[in-house]
């Protein structure tokens, strides 16, 4: 068991209302999680404190080389009063390979699960309940050292922050609208694209802003080599429904593995669907289209679960899906995947992890 000190708040802050859209990313909750790292001492000193600006060094290596790691997980309140996490192992031993990539020390995975359980048992009563909403966990590790050479940091800080959050497009599960990108590119195999960290997130910010600016909320990228192969979207793994088969890109090494593609391909699989993961081209998908073969795309990823797609835009050419509208497996997997979250319907791959 991790030993956690805590400290708690003097001025809580007042829980958001019953009626706040809980915009995603904007709202913390009393407290967060903290443990540092030192060389030679390893990772100590775990402690839940008041949520508070951090103290650092102007010269902290994080700021000049980017070298972070962070992750995204929610828990859920269910209707007979549990806390739920989804998958929480998942997304530590995606941290760890994440660190191993980065040069950060890794964490010791039941000191991980102790430190989630742990805040989100303290900050419990900030979980929201209404329909489509949840309390998003933000775990993230930066490098500290004072210093501007390059190398690897020798201390870090580990943090676990928690935001109560809505639906992560205003749009909610209505279809969202996506640009396919030909210009720019995101991550290249041997970079650092399967891993979370905010260099990948700076990289694609240039052409989300030109998405927005043409009325579109994402970005779907293309393979950095031949600007041809499906990657993957924003913050989100993207599937097809092409002639009644799911597709969706495999882990080549620049995709980042969602723990929810991971669950929907599971899912797709138990009901018999037929699934590849592969290696498919833009072209590929403009011919299904043509030819009235595209049934249905949708974006996986934790903020939004299921994101159904209703329109593509490559180049010149404007793909509708589903007349705009939400597709009957895109769906069923959000029904499917958020019961199983919130506890109304039967967790038999034991993906759920109660806190306490
Ligand atoms: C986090 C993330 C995803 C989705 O992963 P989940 O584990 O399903 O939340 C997909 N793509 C990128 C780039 C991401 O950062």
């Amino acid at each position: 068991m991790l030993n956690i000190r805590i400290e708690k708040t003097t001025t809580p802050k007042e829980l958001p209302s019953k009626d706040n859209p809980l915009r995603f990313g904007t709202i913390f909750t009393d407290h967060m999680f903290i443990m540092n790292y030192d060389e030679g001492k390893g990772w100590h000193d775990a402690r839940i404190v008041p949520y508070q600006p951090l103290n650092l060094e102007p010269s902290a290596m994080v700021f000049h080389y980017g070298q972070e790691m962070f992750e995204g997980l929610k828990a859920y309140k269910t209707e007979d009063g549990r806390t739920l996490l989804f998958r929480p192992d998942k997304n530590i031993e995606r941290a760890n390979r994440s660190n191993q990539r980065l040069c950060i020390p890794e964490i010791d995975p039941d000191d991980f699960m102790d430190a989630l359980k742990a805040i989100v048992e303290m900050d419990e009563a900030w979980i929201p309940t209404k329909e489509g909403t949840s309390l998003y966990i933000r775990p993230f590790v930066i490098a500290t050292d004072p210093f501007l050479g390059v190398r690897p940091s020798s201390s870090y800080l580990f943090i676990i922050i928690l935001s109560p959050v809505g639906a992560y497009y205003p749009e909610g599960l209505d279809p969202v609208k996506i640009w396919v990108e030909d210009e720019y590119v995101r991550a290249v195999k041997g970079g650092i694209g399967a891993v979370k960290t905010g260099g990948n997130y700076v990289a694609s910010m240039k052409s989300q802003v030109k998405a927005h600016d043409e009325g579109y909320s994402q970005v779907l990228w293309l393979d950095g080599v031949h600007r041809k192969y499906i990657e993957e979207v924003g913050a989100m793994n993207i599937f097809f429904k092409i002639d009644g088969t799911i597709v969706t890109p495999e882990l080549s090494g620049s995709i980042l593995p969602g723990v929810t593609r991971a669950s929907v391909l599971e899912l797709c699989k138990e009901w018999g669907l037929p699934v590849k993961e592969e290696r498919i081209s833009i072209d590929e998908i403009y011919e299904a289209h043509k030819k009235g073969h595209l049934e249905e795309v949708f974006g996986t990823g934790t903020a939004a679960v299921i994101s159904p797609v209703g329109q593509l835009r490559w180049d010149k050419h404007i793909m509708t899906i589903q007349g705009g509208g939400i597709g009957p497996i895109s769906q069923k997997l959000y029904d499917t995947i958020t019961g199983i979250q919130l506890g109304r319907i039967k967790d038999i791959h034991n993906w759920t992890v109660e806190v306490k």
